[in-house]
């Protein structure tokens, strides 16, 4: 049992009730951001990495479908820092923010008034394995002129679903995607980089990709700590196959090493040298271990 926001009120997550008509539900009219509180045990801490970053997206995403969220980002940040507060949070755990039409009339109709807000929060570990062996999917990723990537839409997670389906299926951890054009996208829910020589690539955005924060966290570990160049640009499957290093990013896995990809080995087939590093600086920055950068951490308590 754990506490929860949801339409204006904290309420047992058990007790929650929502109309199964609503266009969420029916047609997946709705947006999402997923942040992370992370406990620092030595120091008795509960630290939110990165948190108004995760707000502007999510209302960012909200304003790409016409959703107005009901609260300001300053809001948001109170209610979430309560909901931790009343949890009694002493571990590492997964914050959902979730906006969705809530009517119950029959047309997918984005100008809708009635947006509902919830906040929830999640307690288990996700994909705990030290790597991951990935295949590439036979479901394209969702173009910009679909269902727009950059934003975190529930509907797009259908995408994701059938990407997941399928990888797990054939007996790997994670999906790829590629774009329509044949350019690699992104994971089916995180971000990509490779390593070749002494350089760093990752698709850019326009490879209907998630912007995500931890993609962004990367580019600055790149740039400020480990000073390698990093390129976003446009990827061919085959660069996948002749990369030195692979990794995944994301705010639930943090830094995943990839070290297979549609069964062949990628490098030694270990997690390679400059993707341990990045995890290692990137795991320290959100415990509040890194003092340059504890501006991207909020103190809850
Ligand atoms: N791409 C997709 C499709 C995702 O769902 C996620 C997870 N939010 C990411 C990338 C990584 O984004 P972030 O680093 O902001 O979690």
């Amino acid at each position: 049992m754990a506490v929860m926001f949801d339409k204006d009120h904290f309420v047992d997550d058990r007790s929650l009730s929502v109309s199964v008509k609503n266009k969420g539900l029916n047609y997946g009219l709705g947006c999402i951001d997923g942040i992370r509180a992370f406990w620092n045990a030595g120091q008795e801490q509960l630290l939110l990495f990165r948190l108004d970053d995760h707000l502007k997206r999510f209302e960012q995403s909200g304003e790409s479908l016409f959703i107005k969220i009901p609260y300001s980002i300053e809001e948001l940040s109170y209610i979430i820092k309560k909901m931790l507060i009343i949890n009694r949070v002493t571990q590492d755990v997964y914050i959902r923010p979730i906006c969705f039409k809530d009517s119950n009339t029959l047309r997918p109709d984005l100008r809708d008034p009635f947006n509902h807000l919830a906040v929830y929060m999640d307690e288990s570990e996700y994909k705990a394995e030290p790597s991951f062996k990935v295949g590439v999917s036979s479901w394209t990723r969702i173009g910009s002129n679909m269902i727009p990537p950059q934003a975190k839409t529930t509907a797009g997670y259908m995408n994701s679903g059938l990407a997941i389906l399928e990888e797990s299926l054939n007996g790997y951890d994670e999906a790829v995607f590629l774009t329509k054009e044949g350019n690699v996208s992104e994971g089916a829910t995180e971000n990509i980089f490779i390593v070749k020589g002494n350089e760093v690539f990752t698709p850019p955005v326009s490879d209907d990709i998630l912007p995500g924060v931890t993609r962004n966290t990367v580019a600055e570990i790149l740039a400020e700590e480990l000073k390698l160049p990093l390129h976003e640009k446009s990827l061919a499957r085959f660069q996948l196959y002749d990369a030195d290093e692979i990794f995944l990013t994301g705010t639930a896995v943090g830094i995943k090493p990839v070290v297979e990809v549609d069964r062949r080995v990628i490098g030694q087939g270990k997690p390679g040298k400059v993707t341990l590093e990045i995890q290692h600086l990137y795991n320290r920055m959100v415990r509040g271990e890194m003092p340059d950068y504890l501006h991207y951490c909020t103190s809850v308590y």
